[in-house]
């Protein structure tokens, strides 16, 4: 609805209504300014079929999605975008991708309809230094944004965008660049790095699939020093992961699902605190260990 249209129906709507029609426009710019800062997300995203199926982990997504004020917009880095340099998605209306197979039809059926934001990805692209970020038409809302992100918004009216994993970097890099997103936070948007701080995929235990909680020896021996390092704020320790022995080396195999974590870590303020959710290990060689960073 434009302005004018507003206008139009406040002249013929009764009284009451046009008054709490006022109310609900004052309550979202109410949203929109009295924000001090959003919090940031890490969201262990797992099988695909999170985004269709109930369970514990998609139960902790909408809890998460309750404890935090209705964001102006969300920048999500996915673990499934990765590219030469970096993009932010651009477009009005990006698509459901559905950038994955053998998966029952009932998950490609899914449509998560949110709007882009063509403004954020401008003030995105405007923000960082450090690399020329590109404005993307193409890509669209792979599951690793949109299985998680529609638990905490069902009905898809938050504005999201992307913004992709270079691959040519080194996970310092990535760690830099993700702390001058920083300013986004003052303005409503809430950040999310969406991945699996252990993701192992040719290691999965087909046969415990369904048994939530199941992790190999090195799955949980990672797991936990992670989770150490995070909780101490000792973040070169998780920067540095490929030094740190064998355990590290099973549960990263390749970069993709664990630099988001990396990116949630660099946009937290020393006074701010770390809480730990959906903190299980999964199939043996995944873990669904999510974070929210908040004002402490
Ligand atoms: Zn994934």
């Amino acid at each position: 609805m434009d302005r004018t249209d507003f206008l139009k129906l406040m002249a013929v709507l009764p009284l009451t209504e046009a008054t709490m029609k006022l109310k609900e426009l004052n309550k979202i710019t109410e949203t929109f300014n009295s924000t001090e800062k959003m919090p940031v997300l890490f969201l262990g995203h797992g099988s695909p079929m999170n985004a269709i199926e109930e369970n514990e982990f998609v139960k902790g997504f909408r809890q998460v999605g309750k404890t935090i004020p209705k964001p102006a917009a969300i920048l999500c880095v996915s673990a499934h975008w990765e590219t030469k340099g970096t993009f932010v998605t651009a477009m009005e209306k990006p698509n459901t991708i559905h950038d994955f197979g053998g998966f029952p039809k009932a998950l490609f059926d899914v449509q998560y309809p949110a709007p882009g934001d063509p403004e954020l990805a401008k003030e995105t692209k405007k923000i960082i230094k450090k690399t020329d970020v590109g404005l993307d038409q193409n890509w669209g809302l792979d599951h690793g944004a949109w299985s998680v992100i529609k638990h905490l918004y069902p009905a898809a009216d938050v504005p999201v965008i992307q913004m992709s994993l270079d691959y040519t970097q080194t996970p310092q890099y990535h760690y830099e660049l993700a702390k001058e997103l920083s300013s986004l936070r003052d303005k409503g948007v809430l950040i999310i790095g969406s991945g699996n701080m252990v993701h192992n995929l040719r290691m999965i235990a087909w046969d415990k699939l369904h048994e939530s909680g199941f992790g190999f020896d090195w799955a949980i021996e990672a797991s936990e020093k992670m989770k150490k390092y995070i909780l101490d704020g000792d973040y070169q320790q998780l920067i540095d992961y490929k030094s740190q022995g064998r355990a590290f080396d099973l549960a990263i195999p390749s970069p993709d699902h664990y630099l988001p974590l990396l990116y949630t870590l660099a946009l937290k303020n020393e006074n701010e605190k770390i809480s730990l959710f959906n903190d299980k290990p999964v199939a043996g060689s995944l873990t669904m260990t999510s974070l929210k960073i908040e004002a402490a």
